[in-house]
């Protein structure tokens, strides 16, 4: 950790910083330029907070060197992590995960002619979300712990491993007894009490971008995880708000490369929320696995106008199938095999 003083810190108040860091333990390190005074911090960063330091007279900036990230960081493992879901799909490390299915479950004819569908085009992993977390009280909030029961039913007789989401930390027993991955969606990536929650548990977790969450603030909230001892993460890119509204988020495709470059997690990218749009998921999935992602996620129904939600943006099956057979080819290219 490096501390700036400020230019009209006075020798007094230089020396109180330097008595705060012997105090813990560390050592400091002096450098007195001609303006101003700062400080190197020798020892283990952890037992050093920010804040206290820039409450003290004198200080201007307190820039830490160890990324706040540790257990998520590149740093700490330089192998791409492999998660695998259900004792038998990998997801990373050259896997592709590829997640379909509808928005919500509706019901198991339903589920088991759209996984059927999926299957047969080449996904991995069947969705469903039993939970919906819906901007309006008044629609449909999922078929909870009977839906649960049906992806589950579906899923094994596809022989597919199921995901679904788990939006509050009193829901994880249920919803852990079920499926194979725990989804956290966007507008839970930072609760925090869920988060330690799912890493209690040793189902692999999808854990999606916020709509307003930076790249640092996901992978943070992966260490959260990560650091209750739950190493399966992989993280998921769905578009974050902006001005445009002609898509419903704004898919930031350059996350992708960025987070490879900071984690080892595999991440994948869900072009069905991030663009909402039918016709833009194709090319989007295309260019994520493109941009080195370690799957997609992609929301399909046989008939969206009776789906109960997100109709517009589901994929009916036979685009589905279609782009799987062009995704193959991008894979291929990019050394990955699903
Ligand atoms: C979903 O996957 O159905 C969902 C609600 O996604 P998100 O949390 O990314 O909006
Ligand atoms: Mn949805």
């Amino acid at each position: 950790m490096i501390i700036v003083l400020k230019p009209n810190a006075t020798p007094p108040e230089v020396d109180h910083v330097i008595d705060r860091i012997k105090e813990l333990g560390l050592k400091a390190h002096v450098s007195q330029g001609e303006h101003r005074t700062i400080i190197g911090v020798i020892g283990d960063e952890t037992k050093l907070s920010k804040e206290p330091l820039l409450a003290i007279a004198g200080v201007e900036q307190v820039l830490p060197i160890m990324k706040p990230f540790k257990l998520a960081s590149r740093e700490f493992n330089k192998k791409d992590s492999v998660v695998v879901v259900g004792g038998r799909v990998k997801v990373g490390g050259g896997h592709l995960g590829m997640i379909a299915g509808p928005c919500a479950i509706e019901g198991r004819e339903i589920l088991n002619e759209i996984a059927g569908e999926v299957k047969k085009a080449g996904a991995n992993l069947l969705r469903g979300g039993a939970f919906k977390p819906r901007t309006s009280p008044y629609t449909f909030q999922g078929m909870g712990e009977e839906g649960l029961k049906i992806l589950r039913e579906v899923g094994d007789a596809h022989d597919m491993p199921v995901v679904t989401e788990v939006m509050d930390p009193r829901q994880v027993p249920l919803v852990e007894k079920w499926a194979d991955m725990l989804q956290i969606g966007a507008r839970n990536m930072q609760n925090f009490d869920l988060l330690k929650e799912v890493g209690q548990t040793r189902k692999a977790i999808l854990l999606k971008r916020g709509m307003s969450a930076t790249v640092k603030d996901l992978l943070m909230s992966a260490e959260y995880i990560l650091s209750e001892g739950n190493q399966s993460v992989v993280l998921c890119e769905r578009g974050v708000r902006s001005f445009e509204d002609s898509t419903r988020n704004m898919l930031d495709m350059s996350a992708v490369p960025n987070v490879k470059g900071m984690s080892h997690l595999p991440i994948i990218v869900d072009p069905s929320h991030a663009t909402g749009r039918r016709d833009l998921i194709p090319p989007m999935a295309l260019a994520s696995v493109a941009a080195g992602a370690d799957g997609v996620h992609i929301e399909v129904h046989s008939c969206p106008e009776k789906a109960l939600s997100d109709g517009p943006q589901a994929l009916l099956p036979p685009n589905y199938g279609k782009l799987m057979e062009q995704i193959r080819k991008v894979a291929e290219v990019m050394g990955k095999t699903f």
